[in-house]
């Protein structure tokens, strides 16, 4: 399996020399599955460079939810306009019906000139409710994240291997909820985790309800669920480059107090990871 980060950034895209390390773009991520099937993960402004999808007529994207830093760079995604690409938006029961709506309503002509029932390639929907077997070797599972206006993680089981990515979730108020036990066994058996890890230990204590994790509650989980890599990513907008890299050093030193052998590091553009 091969992950591959497109856009990294949170809540709005952020531009400078200081974000050039991390990338300014919010989320997009590419999977590759074993037999090169792709499944691109949210349309931020990530979206906008991701080239080589594979055959044109088969594009499928897992939306977590509709907030903007998701949803963003559909529009700018040249395959869009192509008839003969054929999109399978694929979302979680949970946030179907919201996410559905707006799609539509971001292309309904007031918010961008050209309207999304007027695109020329074909589009379907498709349901996760839970857990989707789409064959022996691929099955996609989701997750109920904690976030004001809904989100869904997911966890993507190929040949054996697993990835999770969950982003827009706070633990700490899944934990306040009594969903921390759910949280760990979403997350067990992963080969690979990615989460949401907005803010620091402070900047939490300021911003608890809106919707996003503290590094330090990101390592609690990897240190619990034990994947082999753990990754922490939607960078808040403000956070530098050299903030970022703070944050990878605190993980670290955290893992080795838990003797915990992990690769971890924060989601770059255009970072490639296979296991
Ligand atoms: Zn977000
Ligand atoms: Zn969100």
């Amino acid at each position: 399996m091969q992950i591959e980060f497109f856009g990294t950034r949170g809540s709005v895209p952020s531009c400078g020399i200081e974000y050039v390390k991390y990338g300014g773009n919010t989320t997009c991520v590419v999977v590759t599955m074993d037999d090169g099937r792709k499944l691109i993960i949210d349309a931020g402004t990530g979206i906008r460079n991701v080239a080589n999808i594979g055959k044109d007529e088969d594009i499928r994207i897992f939306l977590t939810h509709s907030h903007w830093d998701h949803l963003q760079g559909l529009p700018f995604f040249g395959q869009i306009y192509n008839p003969e690409a054929s999109f399978k938006y694929i979302i979680s029961a949970h946030n179907f019906d919201d996410v559905k709506a707006d799609i539509y309503k971001q292309m309904s002509g007031t918010t961008f000139p050209v309207n999304f029932n007027s695109l020329p390639c074909d589009v379907s929907f498709v349901k996760i409710d839970k857990s989707l077997k789409v064959d022996d070797s691929l099955t996609l599972e989701v997750f109920n994240n904690h976030h004001p206006g809904e989100a869904s993680g997911i966890k993507i089981i190929n040949n054996g291997k697993v990835f999770t990515f969950l982003t827009d979730n706070e633990i700490e108020l899944l934990r306040k909820n009594n969903r921390y036990k759910e949280l760990i066994e979403f997350c067990k058996g992963s080969d690979c985790i990615a989460h949401d890890a907005q803010y620091s230990k402070e900047e939490y204590s300021h911003k608890e309800g809106w919707g996003h994790s503290s590094i330090i509650h990101v390592l609690d989980l990897l240190i619990e669920t034990k994947p082999k890599i753990g990754i922490f990513t939607h960078h808040d907008p403000n956070h530098t480059d050299v903030q970022i890299d703070e944050f990878e050093e605190l993980g670290k030193a955290m893992l080795k107090e838990a003797n915990v052998q992990m690769l971890f590091f924060g989601a770059k553009e255009n970072d490639v990871i296979e296991f």
